[in-house]
This record gives structure tokens, C-alpha cells and sequence, in this order.
């Protein structure tokens, strides 16, 4: 299949030509001719796998393809806004009537659509598309919004704040898609997400993806669309394939920087993603990594967006080589050079897992995903492969082999398939040595024992006595 296939209108393809797209993805093939006939979709599938040109594309193609586009037939604002002076009247300003809206949970994720959109617009000149975003100021978006762009990326609260000032008047509004929904609703968005959905026309086209349809979600999906193609991408992005996991144990801290600093120095990384669960400890690990040696930058959300927006742009011209951040902060970064992602604190909840992941492994390429878990976290890597319905497998370096072991049905480790890991690492041996590769879970032990007894919760309690600088006596998962 070819994107002319679906077709789109030739400046489109013209544009993703340069972009050195060749065909379609699999959500791209289902979503596109649907979206151009003007079917509501309702998709599950996870960043990485191509959506946002899913519903940008047919998107744009019908921007590009309308009979009568209301900018031609009337004035824009500015001119508007002259025609007022020059009849001696007040200039006031007109709210911006935006053909299409994208809202996304992220300032990141929003500029990456823009971006995203302003690249498949290439050759579509009449068409202009702006975010709106908390933390940007006022005045810039006002300038933004006087320029009337068709199409509206935006976060949901500072659309509110503009919508309720009557700046944006959503009248010709004639799609609207919710990107990463699910994400959306674990922020708390519903009631504004609710509230704009409210203020668009009911004749509207409705796009929702999201990387799960069930729940709550899927409810709110089936309210605000109508008759919509239900699209379920079960491929290769969506459950990560590309992209390689382990688990290595830590004893405490000083342990787990330790090999924290020589996982960054394995020749294999190109750029890396370090996790944390607080801000704090972005800062502080990024300035500790920085004075190791490392090109290293911090990313959380209570940084100005001008500094975030920098700090992505070092990543991308590769000027970081380790970004340091929090959940929040690093949704939506799309960095081809990303090959490694780093767990130094789990996350809060599994669905979390798989969007850090999917910082690596972009567009098809293979990542490594690494978690740096404490014995007493052995319940929460559980709760991951049990949502993820993978296992990870636990593995050691030579050199770095944590004090106590897991529970030894849980220590074979399965060698990552086609991966080239560092060469002084080493699978199923040291303290896991008793175990069979391939055979260690968390979810079902294989049975197997190297004597000792210990399951994990007595391994847990057993660990508790001896820590003294432990990171689980530090950080609790009520501590995120
Ligand atoms: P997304 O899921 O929208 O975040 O896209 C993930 C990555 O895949 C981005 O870097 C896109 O530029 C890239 N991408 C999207 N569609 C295609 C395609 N058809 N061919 C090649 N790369 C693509």
C-alpha cells in the first residue's frame, strides 16, 4: 500500500516524500481513506507507531481539498482589524476560528504535532497550524491566534483559559482529535476535555486516539463520537517489540549510580532517557552525571517552557547525550538518537512503563530499556509484565552483582534476542547461575531453587535489615 493509494492530495505526498516516508503504517493504512471519508475513529495505538500523521494526514487533505474555505471569502482578523482603524473604530480582536483542534496532554507532545504538521504541510501553504500552550506567554499566543490558523494544537487548560476570554470562537470547527486520550484523563483533564467538546459543533469529526480503549476512556470515546471505526493496532510499536527490556537489581543508591554510570558509558548508547520519580532527583542526577563527564540535561515540569524547549532542541541536535526527567516532561519526545532508556526509579503506574520505553525504538529502530530495581520493587516490575503481558528478564553485570539474589525462580536470564549488549555483561550467570536462560519470570515462577528458600517477600524483608542507605527505605511508592 502507498500513501498515493490512500489518496491523498499530491502537495501531501510531495511533503512526505522529503520526510522519507515510503508507506504507510499499519494505523496510517486503516485510519487515513476512513478519516478522508469522514468517519469519527476511535484508535488504540501507542506513540511510535506513526499516528500523529494518521489524523494529520486526511486531515490536511481535506483542509487542502475544500471547495470553500471561509478565509477566502472573508477577512482575516489583522485585516480586520485595519478595516476597524481606518473606519475610525476601536480595534478589538476577533477570535480565531480554527477549522480543526488536536488537543494533547503535553506542552512536548503538542509542539511535536505542530512540528509534525507544519512538516506535512510543506507544500500546502494556505494552511497554518499553531500551539497553545500552558507556560507560553500570553502576548505570543494572542499573535498566534490573531493570524486565524486553521488548525489548533493544544493543551486543555490554557484552551480554556482563551475560550472562556473569547478569544477563540470554535463555530467552524470541523475536527477535533484528542491524541493520547488515556493520558488526557490520568492528568485530569475529563471535566475541561468535557467542557471543550461541549463548545464545538455537533456535526463535527471526531478522531480519538489513545493507547487503550477500555475503561473510562473507551466510555468517553463512545459519548462524544458517532458511529465511529473502531481501529485496534496490536502491531509491532504498540507492544514494543523493537525494543529490548531487562531488570538489574541494586543493593542501594551508591549501587545503583554506580551502574547507572557504566550502562551510560557502554559504547552501544548514543543517547539515553534517565527516569526519575521527582524533580529533584532529575536535577540532581543530571548535574552528578554532568560532572562524571557525561553531556547531560535535567527536563521537568517546573521548568520555563523556553528552557524545556531548549533542552529538547540539545537533545535533538545531539548536543545532550543523557536527558534526566520525569514523566510528564518527557512525554511525547520523539528523538531518533534515543537507543537506551533508563528506569532509575519505577514508575507509578505500569501504563507509564510503556511510554518511557517508547522513548527509544523510534520509528521501528531497536532500543534497550533498562529498569534499576531494588529487591523490595520486585512487586512492582510484576505489576508492569502483568499489564505489559511481557516478561522482562532480570539480568547482571560482571563486577556489579547485587549482594543479595532474587528469588531464584526469577533469575535466568533470557538473553535479549538480536540486541548487542556491552561486552562485560553476562546473562545467567553470577548470582543467577543456578537458573536455566529463558525460565525466570516474575509472574510464574518456574519451580527451580538454588536451596535458599527465599521467595521474594522474605528476600524483601531479609534486605530490609541490611540497607542502610537503601533507595526503597528512601522512596516508597507513596513518595511519587
Ligand atoms: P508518532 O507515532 O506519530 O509519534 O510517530 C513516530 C515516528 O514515526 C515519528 O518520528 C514519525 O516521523 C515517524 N513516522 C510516522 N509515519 C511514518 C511513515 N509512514 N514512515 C516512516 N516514518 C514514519
Amino acid at each position: 500500500m502507498s500513501f498515493e493509494a490512500l489518496g491523498l492530495h499530491v502537495n501531501i505526498i510531495r511533503a512526505l516524500t522529503d520526510s522519507g516516508y515510503t508507506k504507510p503504517t499499519a494505523v496510517q493504512e486503516q485510519a487515513i481513506p476512513a478519516a478522508i471519508e469522514g468517519r469519527d475513529l476511535m484508535v488504540s495505538s501507542q506513540t511510535g507507531s506513526g499516528k500523529t500523521a494518521a489524523f494529520m494526514l486526511p486531515a490536511l487533505h481535506k483542509l487542502a481539498t475544500a471547495e470553500v474555505v471561509t478565509y477566502d471569502n472573508t477577512k482575516t482578523p489583522n485585516q480586520e482589524r485595519q478595516s476597524a482603524r481606518s473606519r475610525g473604530d476601536r480595534p478589538r480582536f476577533q477570535a480565531a476560528k480554527p477549522k480543526m483542534l488536536v488537543l494533547t496532554p503535553t506542552r512536548e507532545l503538542a509542539l511535536q504535532v505542530t512540528t509534525a504538521t507544519d512538516k506535512y504541510s510543506a507544500y500546502s501553504r494556505r494552511i497554518k497550524a499553531v500551539s497553545i500552550l500552558g507556560g507560553m506567554p500570553y502576548p505570543k499566543q494572542m499573535q498566534l491566534l490573531s493570524r486565524n490558523p486553521e488548525i489548533l494544537v493544544a493543551t486543555p487548560g490554557r484552551l480554556i483559559d482563551h475560550m472562556e476570554s473569547g478569544k477563540i470562537d470554535f463555530s467552524e470547527l470541523q475536527m477535533l482529535v484528542l491524541d493520547e486520550a488515556d493520558r488526557m484523563l490520568d492528568m485530569g483533564f475529563i471535566d475541561d476535555i468535557e467542557k471543550i467538546v461541549a463548545a464545538t459543533p455537533p456535526t463535527r469529526q471526531t478522531m480519538l486516539f489513545s493507547a487503550t480503549l477500555d475503561g473510562v476512556v473507551g466510555n468517553m470515546a463512545k459519548r462524544i463520537t458517532t458511529e465511529p471505526l473502531v481501529i485496534q493496532i496490536a502491531g509491532s510499536a504498540s507492544k514494543h517489540e523493537n525494543i529490548q527490556q531487562r531488570v538489574h537489581f541494586v543493593d542501594d543508591l551508591s549501587h545503583k549510580n554506580r551502574m547507572l554510570d557504566h550502562l551510560l558509558r557502554d559504547v552501544s548508547v548514543d543517547q539515553a532517557v534517565v527516569f526519575t520519580a521527582t524533580k529533584r532527583d532529575a536535577d540532581s542526577i543530571a548535574d552528578r552525571l554532568n560532572i562524571a563527564g557525561f553531556a547531560a540535561a535535567a527536563l521537568h515540569g517546573d521548568m520555563h517552557q523556553g528552557a524545556r524547549n531548549r533542552t529538547l532542541d540539545a537533545l535533538r541536535r545531539g548536543q545532550v547525550r543523557v536527558l534526566v526527567a520525569t514523566d510528564v516532561a518527557a512525554r511525547g519526545i520523539d528523538v531518533p538518537g534515543i537507543t537506551h532508556v533508563f528506569n532509575y526509579d519505577l514508575p507509578k503506574f505500569p501504563e507509564d512503563y510503556v511510554h518511557r520505553i517508547g522513548r527509544t525504538g523510534r520509528a521501528g529502530r531497536k532500543g534497550l530499556a533498562v529498569s534499576l530495581v531494588n529487591h523490595a520493587e520486585s512487586m512492582h516490575v510484576k505489576r508492569i509484565e502483568r499489564f505489559t503481558k511481557q516478561l522482562i528478564p532480570v539480568d547482571v553485570i560482571e563486577g556489579f552483582e547485587p549482594k543479595k539474589s532474587p528469588a531464584p525462580s526469577r533469575s535466568a536470564a533470557r538473553k535479549p534476542n538480536g540486541w548487542k549488549p556491552g561486552d562485560n555483561r553476562k546473562s545467567g550467570g553470577g548470582a543467577y547461575g543456578n537458573n536455566k536462560p529463558g525460565q525466570r519470570s516474575f509472574s510464574k515462577p518456574a519451580g527451580t531453587s538454588t536451596g535458599n528458600g527465599a521467595g521474594p517477600r522474605k528476600e524483601g524483608g531479609g534486605y530490609k535489615g541490611n540497607r542502610s542507605n537503601d533507595s526503597g527505605a528512601r522512596r516508597t511508592f507513596g513518595d511519587y
